[in-house]
C-alpha cells in the first residue's frame, strides 16, 4: 500500500488569508485534516451554499461529510470552547460522530490562563506549556490528578492575579466540578492521535495539515514580539501532530492578492490612506470573531519570498482577486531597500522594519469582475499577468485562485491537481 499524499496548508503573510475556504476546497479529495497550532482564536469563515460557519477550534473538514478531522497536539485546547463549538454546529446541522478527535497531549486552557489575559488565555497556555506546568488533555480526564492540579495551580495563579491585576480570587472547587463535566463530554473524542494520524498516512490516506494564524506571526519566524505563542510555519506541523518531516509532501502557501495585519507590529505595505480603507471595506477586513479592523496595504513580494523559503513553499494559493477588481493600476513591493541599499534579508528586529523603504512596481489592473470566473484562461489579461508576476518573483508556481468567499468561486490550475495527484474537480464540472 502506498502511502497517502500530505500537505501543510500555511498562512504565507499575517493570517487571515483565507485558508479556511481552502482547506474546505481541498477536503473534496484530503480524507484527514489535522490542526496543528493555536487555540480558539483563529477564526475560519468557510460559506457554503449562502451558508456562513464560523469554525475556531474545529478543523475545516467537519463541514464535508467522510472526513476525518484532528486537533493535534500544537493546539490549545479549551474544553468549554470546545463544546460549545460542537454544539453550534451541530445546531447547523453539522453532524460530529466519529469524525472528530482531540489529541491527549494537547495542553488544556483553564480560566487563569484567561485572567491573565483578560481574552481567550492562549498565550499564558502556552506559556505553562514550554514551563512544563501545563495540564494535557489526557491529565483533564484524569479525576484525581485534575483536582490536585487545579487546586496547586489555582492557589498559585490567584496570588500572581492578585498581585497583578487584584483580581477576584477563582474558586478551585467550582472549575473542577466544571471541568470534569467537561472532561466526560469530550473524552470519546480524546485519543493518541500521533499514532491515529501516521496510521492513516501508512493506510494510503490523505492528510491536509491546517496551521493557524501566519508565517509573519509565527513565534520564531514571525515580527518578533508582535507574534503568537506557537509555530504557525510548516514546521509546526510536524511538532504540533507527531507525524515526522519525511512524510510532509508539499506545502501549500495561501497568500491574499494583497496584504493585511491584525494589531501592532511591522507592516512594510501598509496603506494608510483612502486606498487602505478602500480595501478594508471591499475585502470585509474585519476579524471573523472579533470584528476588529484589519490594517490593510499592497502585496508585499520580499515577505512572500521569506514565507517560501522558512515554509519550503512549493504552491501558491492566491485568495480574494476579486477585491482588485476594480483597480486599474495595482501597486506591488517588488523589493525592500535599507539605507537606500537593496536587500534580501528580513529584519530580525521588529524596529528594523521602520528603516524599510519599499520598492513598488505598478502592475496594470484588469478593471473588470473576476468572481464567476472558472478558469485560468477565462480570467482577463491583466489578472493572469498579475498572477505570473508573483510566480516568477517567488519562484512559487499558483495553484490555485480564489475569487469570492463561496466554495465554487475557485479556479483550479490544471498543473496543481495533476502534479499533486489530487482528484479534484472545479466547481464548475461539479455542478
Ligand atoms: P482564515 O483564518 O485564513 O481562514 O481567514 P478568515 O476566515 O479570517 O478570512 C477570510 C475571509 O475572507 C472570510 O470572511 C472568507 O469568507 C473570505 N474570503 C475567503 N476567500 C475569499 C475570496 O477569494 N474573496 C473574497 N471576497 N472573500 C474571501
Amino acid at each position: 500500500m502506498n502511502r497517502g499524499k500530505t500537505a501543510v496548508i500555511v498562512g504565507a503573510q499575517w493570517g487571515d488569508e483565507g485558508k479556511g475556504k481552502i482547506v474546505d476546497v481541498l477536503t473534496q479529495t484530503f480524507s484527514v485534516v489535522a490542526r496543528y497550532a493555536g487555540g480558539h482564536n483563529a477564526g475560519h469563515t468557510v460559506i457554503i451554499e449562502g451558508k456562513r460557519f464560523v469554525l475556531q477550534l474545529v478543523p475545516g473538514g467537519i463541514l464535508r461529510p467522510g472526513c476525518v478531522n484532528v486537533i493535534g497536539n500544537g493546539v490549545v485546547f479549551d474544553p468549554l470552547a470546545f463544546l460549545k463549538e460542537v454544539a453550534t454546529l451541530r445546531e447547523g446541522g453539522v453532524k460530529i460522530d466519529g469524525n472528530l478527535f482531540i489529541s491527549n497531549r494537547a495542553q488544556v486552557i483553564l480560566p487563569y490562563h484567561r485572567m491573565m489575559e483578560l481574552a481567550r488565555g492562549i498565550g499564558p497556555a502556552y506559556e505553562d506549556k514550554m514551563g512544563r506546568r501545563g495540564l494535557r488533555v489526557a491529565d483533564l480526564l484524569d479525576t484525581t490528578l485534575l483536582r490536585t492540579h487545579i487546586e496547586n495551580a489555582v492557589r498559585e495563579k490567584n496570588m500572581i492575579a492578585h498581585a497583578l491585576f487584584n483580581s477576584d480570587p477563582l474558586d478551585a472547587d467550582k472549575m473542577f466540578k466544571e471541568y470534569s463535566d467537561a472532561a466526560q463530554k469530550i473524552a470519546p473524542f480524546v485519543c493518541d492521535t500521533a499514532l491515529l494520524l501516521n496510521q492513516a498516512i501508512a493506510a494510503g490516506k490523505s492528510v491536509v495539515f491546517e496551521g493557524a494564524q501566519g508565517t509573519m506571526l509565527d513565534i520564531d519566524h514571525g515580527t518578533y514580539p508582535f507574534v503568537t505563542s506557537s509555530s504557525a510555519t510548516s514546521g509546526g506541523a510536524v511538532t504540533g501532530t507527531g507525524v515526522p518531516p519525511t512524510s510532509i509532501d508539499t506545502v501549500i502557501g495561501i497568500t491574499k492578492a494583497y496584504c493585511t495585519r491584525v494589531g501592532g507590529g511591522p507592516f512594510p505595505t501598509e496603506l494608510l490612506d483612502e486606498q487602505g480603507e478602500d480595501l478594508r471595506k471591499r475585502g470585509n477586513e474585519f476579524g471573523a470573531v472579533t470584528g476588529r479592523p484589519r490594517r490593510t496595504g499592497w502585496l508585499d513580494l520580499p515577505l512572500l519570498r521569506y514565507a517560501g523559503m522558512i515554509n519550503g513553499i512549493s504552491w501558491l494559493v492566491v485568495t480574494k482577486l476579486d477585491v482588485l477588481d476594480h483597480l486599474r493600476e495595482i501597486p506591488v513591493c517588488v523589493g525592500y531597500k535599507i539605507d537606500g541599499k537593496e536587500t534580501i534579508e528580513v529584519p530580525a528586529q521588529a524596529c528594523g522594519y521602520e528603516k524599510i523603504e519599499c520598492v513598488y512596481r505598478k502592475m496594470p489592473g484588469w478593471a473588470t469582475p473576476t468572481s464567476d470566473i472558472q478558469t485560468l484562461e477565462g480570467l482577463p489579461k491583466a489578472a493572469r499577468e498579475y498572477l505570473a508576476f508573483i510566480e516568477k518573483e517567488t519562484g512559487a508556481r499558483v495553484g490555485m485562485i480564489s475569487t469570492g468567499p463561496d466554495r465554487d468561486q475557485t479556479i483550479l490550475v490544471p498543473d496543481f491537481v495533476s502534479q499533486l495527484g489530487l482528484q479534484l474537480k472545479s466547481p464548475a464540472a461539479r455542478a
